[in-house]
């Protein structure tokens, strides 16, 4: 079967396509196209009016069609993929060529008058399948053009061969991949378990000591700090059913129509509640415009509360500004911080799941979860989370959200 090293047989300009198919195999990228770009190029040197290209089914062990490309008589009936199936099956059955040709009928529609020239397809000793070129009413196909034939066969295999080996890669890689993944998950997610079950444990267990007597104010210390652990905890559990209900697609939203500063001024006052060593400020002109967008309430308190909650760990003790701007296409919420900043190398990551920026100071804690779930909320409203920040210089956060009508004031 594999003819590609024969070319001595060939004329100039079946030489030429065959070089030019050889140059499509060589670039291919997409098979579709491949097989396209393969028939239109063979056709000026080989007569045909259908080509049809049947893969095996490992699954079920069935030859079926693939790729199919009606060109000369008969190209309105290019659907009937059933064309070619007896020389496809005999082809690939015998690994051999399989010609069928009708007797001659002058009064025949040439349409009923098939010549049929199957190939069997081999790749490393493996019948793979069968490509079937149609000639309707004939003339018969020569040795030349069977050799011919022979080459696009050939070429036909290499696109397909190159194309599962391509396909083996990238399973190949994607296992790889989420097997790294997974033992990624696995270990931050212990180890951001067992942080706060620690504590947890620790002060329940430093409480109920029998020998040792704990003043009021010790005790409620211990309590308080079991307590915030807790809250930890039960966040971190949220984030990673958020996180893997993201991945699954079954994070639902329901949208609303909200009125965006009277929602960014309840989230302000929580937070300012929760934050009371940090300056947290909703700028005034927030309030005049009445921004409606079409947003799940809670999920977009959940993305703001998260980019204030890291200016709070990141940019400690310092002011958080939020600001509403709109232009004719968005509505964008800033979240800006005085803090440290990120360094330009992680901007790119820090939305990706599990990323956190490397640092000496290990008393951050945090499971890079939340920067993904606020990215995929937004980008779940049709809304993009964008960053500036610069290394010494503090961290701003943009939501953008595509603009609603504005509200007529009441
Ligand atoms: P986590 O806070 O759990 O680590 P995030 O996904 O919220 O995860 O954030 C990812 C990383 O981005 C953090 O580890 C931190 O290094 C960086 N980061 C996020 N917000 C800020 C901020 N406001 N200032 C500086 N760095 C930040």
């Amino acid at each position: 079967m594999n003819n590609r090293g024969n070319t001595g047989s060939l004329q100039f300009d079946e030489l030429k396509a065959v070089y030019a198919i050889s140059r499509v195999v060589a670039e291919t990228v997409d098979i579709d196209k491949a097989l396209a770009e393969i028939v239109r190029l063979a056709r000026p040197v080989f007569i045909f009016d259908n080509a049809v290209l049947y893969l095996l089914n490992e699954k079920n062990g069935t030859l079926e069609p693939a790729f199919a490309r009606a060109i000369g008589r008969g190209r309105s009936s290019e659907a009937d993929l059933s064309w070619g199936e007896l020389a496809a099956h005999e082809a690939f059955n015998s690994g051999k060529i399989h010609l069928n040709e009708p007797d001659p009928k002058p009064e025949a529609d040439r349409l009923e008058q098939g010549f049929y020239l199957g190939q069997p397809m081999m790749v490393g000793g493996k019948n793979i399948g069968a490509l079937v070129f149609i000639r309707f009413g004939g003339p018969p196909f020569t040795s030349d053009q069977i050799n011919l034939a022979e080459f696009i066969a050939a070429h036909v295999t290499q696109v397909l061969e190159h194309q599962r080996l391509v396909e083996r890669i990238a399973n190949l890689e994607a296992e790889r991949r989420l097997a790294q993944l997974q033992s990624d998950f696995l270990a931050t997610v212990s180890h951001e378990l067992k942080t706060p079950l620690g504590f947890i444990k620790g002060y329940s267990t430093t409480l109920l000591r029998k020998d040792a007597h704990w003043s009021e104010e010790e005790r409620r210390e211990f309590i308080g700090i079991i307590n915030e652990e807790a809250d930890e905890l039960g966040e971190l559990v949220n984030n990673l059913l958020d996180s893997s209900r993201l991945q699954s697609g079954s994070l639902s939203m329901e949208l609303k129509e909200v009125e965006l500063p009277t929602l960014l001024d309840e989230i302000v006052e929580r937070q300012k509640v929760r934050y009371p060593e940090m300056e947290i400020q909703l700028a005034s002109q927030a309030l005049k415009g009445r921004f409606a967008v079409q947003v799940d309430p809670r999920r977009l308190a959940q993305v703001v509360e998260n980019l204030i909650s890291n200016a709070v760990k990141y940019a400690p003790n310092g002011k958080v500004q939020i600001t509403v701007s709109e232009n004719e296409a968005r509505v964008s919420i800033s979240v800006k911080d005085d803090g440290p900043g990120i360094a330009q190398e992680h901007l790119d990551q820090i939305f990706k799941r599990f990323y956190r920026v490397p640092s000496k100071n290990n008393s951050v804690r945090g499971s890079g979860l939340g920067l993904y779930i606020c990215d995929q909320i937004v980008s779940a409203h049709g809304g993009r989370l964008r960053v500036r920040s610069k290394k010494g210089t503090g961290t701003t956060f943009i939501v953008e959200l595509p603009r609603q009508k504005e509200l007529q004031p009441a």
